[in-house]
């Protein structure tokens, strides 16, 4: 069992990086990657934690680029240089901007929340999720998918666009980094397979090394049409539940929700040795 997309609490995750270490480690998982929302600043930490332990940890991020329709985003996996560059900086005083006038439109519309009670929520990246769950916590809705479905996705209230980066600039770092720049979650990108099938030969064009064919949200038949897609190609598949703990308990470690257990075989000989 593998699984190489995760959130810590350095983003939007519940858990410490150490504690999704020993949790993969009591899970007898081969290989965990830690792929937090545009940081690496959970990475040290959880490098330390697997050092005695029979589990590969595999340093990853995962970063939002331009694209419409939905999000696009990118998993660097088996990065080498952790420190955040500019680039990473750069998108998280973007964040920040935008918090702020998110704290704005809500404080107008007789929400009381502060930064600090944002920067409370995460040891790293700020976004929606802790504006979902502060309206959680102090009673305005009942669960994180309410707030968004209701306030926080386009066209809601407190919803606000963000600058983000490129896909050209996600690959670049993600290579200068030392890692490989895989697609997260194709299949939650809104357009018919066909589609889907057209961005990703052009992605794989301009740099991107392969998909991640095995994700919570993917259905059994459409995973099965992705790793066909995948295989052909000749592209790096890879398998991960994003995990955020409990701000989305339906996820376990190592596993999807529909497909199941997360095998070896989607840990691909690229990512190998990772025992450093
Ligand atoms: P941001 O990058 O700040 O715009 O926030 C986007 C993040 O919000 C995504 O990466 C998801 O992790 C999370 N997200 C989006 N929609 C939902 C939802 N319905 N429920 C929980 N989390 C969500
Ligand atoms: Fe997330
Ligand atoms: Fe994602
Ligand atoms: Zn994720």
């Amino acid at each position: 069992m593998i699984d190489l997309h995760t959130h810590s609490y350095f983003s939007d995750g519940t858990f410490s990086p150490s504690a999704i270490i020993e949790k993969a480690e009591k899970l007898s998982m081969t290989a965990i990657a830690i792929t937090d929302h545009d940081t690496t600043s959970g990475l040290a930490e959880a490098q330390k934690a697997a050092e005695n332990k029979k589990v590969s940890f595999i340093p990853g991020i995962e970063l939002s680029v331009n694209h419409n329709p939905g999000e696009l985003h990118i998993l660097g996996l088996g990065i080498k240089l952790w420190d955040d560059s500019p680039i990473i900086k750069n998108i998280n005083i973007n964040r920040k901007s935008r918090n702020l006038k998110i704290i704005d439109l809500m404080n107008k519309s007789g929400l009381k929340i502060t930064y600090s009670d944002l920067r409370k929520l995460t040891k790293g990246t700020i976004g929606r999720p802790h504006f979902a769950s502060w309206m959680v916590s102090n009673g305005y809705v009942t669960t994180i998918d309410d707030a968004f479905r209701s306030y926080l996705t386009r066209g809601k209230p407190f919803y606000l666009p963000r600058d983000t980066i490129s896909l050209e600039e996600a690959i670049d770092f993600i290579h200068s980094s030392g890692g490989y720049a895989q697609i997260a979650h194709p299949l939650n990108i809104p357009v018919n397979f066909n589609n889907l099938i057209d961005k990703l030969d052009h992605w794989i064009s301009l740099g991107i090394d392969g998909i991640e064919a095995v994700h919570s949200g993917s259905k059994r038949n459409m995973t099965k049409r992705l790793l066909q897609y995948g295989t052909k190609k000749g592209c790096i598949i890879t398998g991960g539940s994003d995990f955020h703990g409990a701000n989305k308990p339906k996820i376990k470690l190592g596993r999807t929700v529909k497909v199941g257990i997360i095998s070896d075989d989607f840990l691909p000989r690229e990512l190998l040795p990772i025992k450093r």
